[in-house]
């Protein structure tokens, strides 16, 4: 076995503290990687104090990892030591059915085998994630990080890059089109500069007064302050898609009334309670309400290509391990700028 040292949580309530624990030994398709960074995805938060239901401690989180092949099993050919490489929110998935045969792994219909949290292909060792120093994960579920993007950067497009990118293709983000992002945090800011990419008119909703200057810098054309509601009035049926990027329990409502007849309000924020909606915003327009998540291993390295050429990389703060519960404070503040990123070599 490999030596692992990590930072894991221990149950709900206590912060997070050190933890070794062990990586198996490389089979013939796995790839042995050094994590130099990890970023801090509010999903870490939400599993770690189990408010998606019961965690299985200790769990050491992280979900956007990017490091360096350390070593390689006999028969991997995808990947070379010395590669800069990346893994996001799950190490493998069942390879065979409908949604994985499709290169949709994401949506594996017995479940992706998700990076922490979770049970490793073998159906018994605890899956243990990326605020650690190395992880080991077979081949075909390794993305290659372009030489263009720094690691540190790379890291949170594994989870916030892949997870806005994967809805705004689906939905046709692009020019003619407007855009509303709601919730500038990491998911949302990645929304923001891609959305921008793909040529698309982008408008930020955030329930903070302190971010427009840091929106209308990363590529959004409007800025709109949702504490005062006449804003939902006055900007009603304007929008052909919104990604919903909030953390928390909202009142979905009032937004599906900035949707055109016909557009879409796609969430990726996953609450820790139920979001209620009334009907009515949504019969009398035709309006759909949809949800996505992540995205597959294909559609996260064809992003990572997007980000390369188009130069975009998320804002991030840098921290080291022992900052990772003050980190969670301030995410939880919505005061995060706009992702924190682990120095796993700290560790
Ligand atoms: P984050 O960095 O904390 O950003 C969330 C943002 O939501 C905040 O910055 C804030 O933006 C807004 N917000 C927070 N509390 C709010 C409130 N009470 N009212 C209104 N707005 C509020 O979180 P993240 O890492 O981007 O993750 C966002 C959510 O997506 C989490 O629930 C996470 O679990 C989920 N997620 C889903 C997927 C998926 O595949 N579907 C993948 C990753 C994460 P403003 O300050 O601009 O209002
Ligand atoms: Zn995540
Ligand atoms: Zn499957």
């Amino acid at each position: 076995m490999i030596p692992a040292k990590g930072i894991a949580a221990f149950s709900a309530k206590a912060p997070l503290g050190p933890y070794s624990f062990e990586r198996r030994n490389p089979k013939e398709h796995d790839v042995v990687i050094d994590i130099r960074y990890c970023g801090i995805c509010h999903s870490d938060i939400h599993t770690v104090r189990s408010e998606w239901g019961d965690a299985n401690y200790p769990v050491v989180p992280g979900h956007e990892i990017a490091g360096v092949v350390r070593a390689i099993g006999s028969k991997v050919t995808k990947h070379k030591v010395g590669d800069h490489v990346g893994v996001g929110c799950f190490v493998d998935s069942c390879r065979h059915c409908a949604n994985c045969q499709q290169n949709l792994e994401q949506y594996c219909l017995t479940g992706f085998n998700g990076t922490y949290n979770n049970i490793e292909k073998d159906g018994v060792t605890p899956t243990q994630g990326g605020y650690s120093d190395v992880i080991v994960v077979d081949e075909n579920y390794v993305l290659k990080i372009p030489d263009a993007l720094p690691l540190d950067k790379a890291a949170p497009l594994l989870c916030a890059g892949i997870t806005l990118y994967s809805p705004l293709m689906y939905w046709k983000a692009g020019p003619g089109k407007k855009i509303a992002i709601m919730g500038l945090g990491g998911l949302g800011h990645m929304g923001v500069k891609i959305a921008r990419a793909l040529g698309a008119e982008v408008t930020v909703l955030s329930h903070s007064d302190k971010k427009q200057q840091d929106a209308f810098k990363m590529g959004a054309h409007h800025f709109i302050h949702t504490h005062d509601k006449k804003v939902f009035l006055q900007h009603a049926n304007t929008f052909d898609l919104i990604i919903n990027t909030i953390s928390a329990d909202i009142n979905m409502s009032d937004y599906f009334g900035l949707l055109k007849m016909g557009g879409t309000l796609v969430v990726v924020g996953l609450p820790e309670k139920p979001l209620s909606i009334h009907p009515f915003p949504l019969v009398l327009m035709r309006r759909s309400y949809a949800g996505s998540v992540i995205g597959s291993i294909k559609e996260t390295q064809e992003m990572l290509d997007f980000c390369a050429k188009h130069n975009i990389t998320p804002d991030i703060e840098l921290i080291s391990p022992a900052q990772v519960n003050d980190a969670y404070e301030r995410v939880l503040k919505s005061d995060v700028r706009y992702r924190f990123v682990i120095d796993t070599t700290k560790i």
